[in-house]
């Protein structure tokens, strides 16, 4: 069916000027009794939708599509895990229509030219972690798709067991990808990569467009990447699966899998029960960054020279160390330099690590020093805090920690409540009530304390893998 009338018309995609080289057009094929779990309000009113909810429901379930506008399927390649696949593309998501300069896009809509041999469906389990983590990293001030929408429904899903099948209703401004350069790369389609590039960074980088114009722009996407890995790292988000192809051409987070966030402090955190030898391991994270970052050099290397090139991809590390070492400083409450900073950053966490204590929490009460005493495990490290922030000037130096520290995560054991609930009692409670804590995580919440406790022992082995 498809939709017109206010609001609905003019939801032209600017993707698709770029022709059919880049993508197919499809046709969604609904979810079966569809029903609305979610929707997000504030992203709803940022948007200035007026779908009543039918229309809402009509439109994320993909039962009802826009007049102006085909669904499309994009296609790219990607590494994978550090391999090279010529072609993936949108096997399970579709672009329909863009409101605001935001694409709307539709995850588990159905098969496409790109579903190579899948269904095409996502499940509600990863459905629910992609919905409630969307919403923990735009809580967190980190660079991420959205999600407007999250649909259950009655369709049988055939993984390692039945499941049900479900949609997240994204937007980003682009939803393209390194992979998507990759592929005409490797094909030895010059005039597409440019073609490609050119569509980028007039829409997404205007200010890029001088003389040196893809020179400009790939150096914008490193810093962009540096800084969202850099935010990452800072707050404890490993993505699980860091494929060229999972990655955004305009840095935000997209496509949230088996991610997790650290709770008990380890940097070789492993989040992805698949990635058996760690590749995307927690601490691994910023040097892949820059690694999927040459291969997307690789990918441009008919645009810009190989000299520019290193200068750029040398420059990755700085930007992140930037962006991490501010967060960090701003974390620990230390708004004037010392020298003697990191070495006591660093000495935090290996008490941290010695003592299996909690990152968020632990970083949480750093505003709040009688709190983190209590233990006595950091004891010998607090005489030297004390004294490093004697040289700070107090006032509203809690405030400001509180800001950067968050209260709330995602847990893996508190999304697993939400989705157990959903889908042995069909009841969605637990995803309002994460959602509005994660929607703001630095805030206090003071009646839902009990969602900052630490793992319970039923989930301490709680496993989450790329079946979704
Ligand atoms: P992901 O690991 O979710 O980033 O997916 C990697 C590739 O596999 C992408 O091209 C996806 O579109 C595709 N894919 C994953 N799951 C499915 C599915 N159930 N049906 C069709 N394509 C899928
Ligand atoms: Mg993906």
């Amino acid at each position: 069916m498809k939709c017109s009338g206010q609001n609905l018309a003019n939801c032209v995609l600017n993707f698709a000027m770029l022709g059919e080289d880049f993508f197919s057009p499809i046709e969604t094929q609904p979810l079966k009794e569809a029903f609305l779990i979610h929707k997000n309000q504030a992203l709803y009113n940022k948007l200035g939708l007026d779908w009543d909810k039918q229309t809402l429901l009509k439109i994320a379930s993909g039962e009802q599509t826009f007049q102006s506008t085909q669904p499309i399927a994009s296609i790219y390649a990607g590494h994978q895990f550090g391999y090279f696949v010529p072609q993936l593309g949108d096997g399970r998501s579709c672009l329909i229509g863009q409101v605001q300069g935001e694409e709307l896009s539709l995850k588990g809509a159905g098969q496409t030219p790109y579903s190579r041999g899948a269904d095409g469906r996502a499940v509600l389990r990863s459905s629910i972690r992609e919905y409630l983590c969307s919403i923990a990293m735009r809580g967190l001030n980190i660079a991420t798709t959205e999600a407007l929408a999250l649909v259950g429904s009655e369709s049988e899903v055939y993984r390692e067991s039945i499941e049900t099948g479900a949609i997240v209703m994204r937007t980003a401004p682009s939803h393209i990808r390194f992979g998507h350069f990759e592929l005409f790369a490797s094909r030895g389609q010059k005039v597409e990569v440019k073609k490609l590039a050119d569509f980028v960074i007039e829409h997404y980088y205007p200010h890029c467009q001088g003389e040196q114009k893809y020179v400009d722009f790939f150096n914008e996407v490193v810093k962009r990447t540096a800084k969202m890995i850099a935010n990452w790292q800072a707050q404890g988000f490993a993505h699980g699966v860091m494929n060229t192809d999972n990655m955004s051409i305009l840095g935000l987070t997209i496509d949230y899998g088996p991610f997790g966030f650290l709770e008990t402090y380890n940097p070789k955190f492993i989040c992805n029960h698949s990635d058996h030898e760690g590749r995307y391991a927690f601490d691994q994270q910023p040097s892949i960054g820059l690694w999927n970052l040459s291969r997307l050099a690789d990918s441009l290397g008919s645009l810009m020279d190989a000299k520019q090139v290193k200068a750029i991809l040398s420059n990755y590390q700085i930007y992140l160390v930037e962006t991490y070492s501010k967060l960090m400083r701003k974390k620990f409450g230390f708004s004037q330099k010392d020298e003697q900073d990191n070495a006591l950053i660093g000495q935090f966490f290996e008490v941290l690590y010695k003592n299996q204590k909690d990152y968020t929490n632990s970083l949480r009460q750093l505003s709040n020093i009688e709190q983190l005493a209590k233990d006595g495990v950091f004891d010998a490290w607090l005489i030297l805090y004390d004294q490093r922030i004697a040289q700070e000037d107090g006032s509203n130096r809690a405030l400001l920690m509180d800001s950067v520290n968050p209260k709330f995560i995602l847990r893996n054991y508190l999304a697993e409540v939400s989705i157990r609930q959903a889908q042995d009692e069909k009841n969605y409670s637990e995803i309002d009530i994460l959602f509005t804590l994660l929607s703001s995580p630095f805030s206090e919440h003071k009646d839902f304390e009990s969602y900052t406790q630490e793992a319970p022992d039923w989930a301490q082995n709680l496993e989450v893998s790329c079946s979704s």
